[in-house]
């Protein structure tokens, strides 16, 4: 008896290129949405764009929040009980989004996104991370019910955010390996529409790399749409498999190790380098990960992430440890293997 099914939930409007700020009344009043926003953002983005956003929507209501932590998610969702809002408008980076993402699923309400930078697959995911001590708390949430991302706002983003963006994207690469294998090793579902379109985002954007340069409005737009390519393979899967392979794992760890040190994106970068080492050995296809990441300007190497080699092996012998996600790191890299790949792919 056929007994399969899916629930696929997408952002119903996404708005992407030049001016579109301008637009999120309307992408906003098209969604049927009941009750008064609450904007969520931090100092900056609310300087450069929460008048235009004000022009839209009148004396809305606002809480402006300088990190990511647990206590800015209580605090966002407090603020949003007492106000009565309906949904949250997330304007920022990645700190702003994650944090509306986190609250509105407390809150059982829905959240708009308006990135300001495009330095992860977040901005359109619904998943979201938050550091806590030492660790890092993830949420599978919603996606939200809307994008809004002024490619003209994203150009004018320090320039290593769009790199990094490009590295999460570029990451699918292993990513999708790793849950192939996941499901010949260990009968992990596996659907072969978000695998073909998360590679292909990554493939596309890796042909585009010569032109991705800083200062580029275009450069923003090819990115953005690559993440939103990225955040809708994961929609259809229903899981951050098409883009989260062994890559983050290694990721998550530094972000344990070395906490702050480098961009998540810069890391799944430099992690996608040595597991696509680890699935296909010296001849295969990590040169090229590795030279569209250079070509962009992202690091490739410990050096350029600013962190040490040994935190490097470190991380890289214990990422497995960090979640049941059956990746090509099986269970665990020894040492010695660790040093090879991150020596022979220029890592170290
Ligand atoms: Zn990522």
């Amino acid at each position: 008896m056929f007994d399969k099914s899916t629930w696929i939930k997408l952002p119903r409007n996404v708005l992407v290129g030049h001016g579109v700020l301008d637009q999120l009344g309307e992408a906003v009043e098209e969604l049927y949405l009941s009750g008064r926003p609450l904007l969520v953002t931090s100092p900056s983005p609310e300087r450069i764009a929460g008048d235009r956003i004000r022009d839209q929507f009148g004396d809305i209501d606002s809480i402006s929040l300088d990190r990511a932590s647990f206590e800015a998610v209580e605090r966002v969702v407090e603020y949003a009980n007492e106000i009565d809002a309906g949904y949250l408008i997330a304007l920022g980076g990645g700190k702003p989004i994650d944090i509306a993402k986190m609250a509105s699923d407390h809150l059982n309400c829905g959240f708009v996104s308006v990135p300001t930078a495009a330095s992860h697959d977040g901005i359109v995911s619904g998943r979201s991370s938050i550091p806590e001590g030492d660790t890092r708390h993830s949420v599978a949430a919603d996606p939200p019910l809307a994008v809004v991302a002024d490619t003209e706002l994203l150009a004018e983003a320090p320039w290593e955010l769009t790199t990094a963006g490009c590295a999460d994207i570029i990451s699918n690469y292993t990513a999708v390996k790793d849950w192939q294998l996941a499901h010949r090793l260990q009968n992990v579902e596996y659907s072969e529409y978000a695998g073909a379109l998360a590679q292909m985002t990554a493939e596309l954007l890796v042909e585009s790399a010569d032109s991705i340069k800083p200062g580029l409005e275009e450069s923003a737009w090819i990115v953005t749409k690559a993440l939103v390519s990225s955040g809708v393979a994961m929609s259809i899967a229903g899981s951050s498999r098409p883009a989260s392979g062994a890559e983050h794992l290694f990721s998550h760890q530094l972000d344990r190790l070395a906490p702050g040190r480098a961009l998540h994106g810069h890391q799944v970068g430099v992690g996608a380098i040595m597991t696509e080492y680890f699935h296909s050995g010296e001849r295969g296809d990590w040169r090229n990960i590795r030279d569209a990441l250079s070509t962009m300007g992202a690091p490739t190497t410990a050096e350029e992430l600013g962190i040490d080699e040994a935190t490097v092996i470190e991380a890289l012998t214990t990422a497995h440890t960090i979640r049941d996600r059956y990746t090509i790191l099986g269970n665990g890299v020894s040492e010695e293997a660790a040093i090879e790949a991150a020596t022979i792919t220029g890592v170290l």
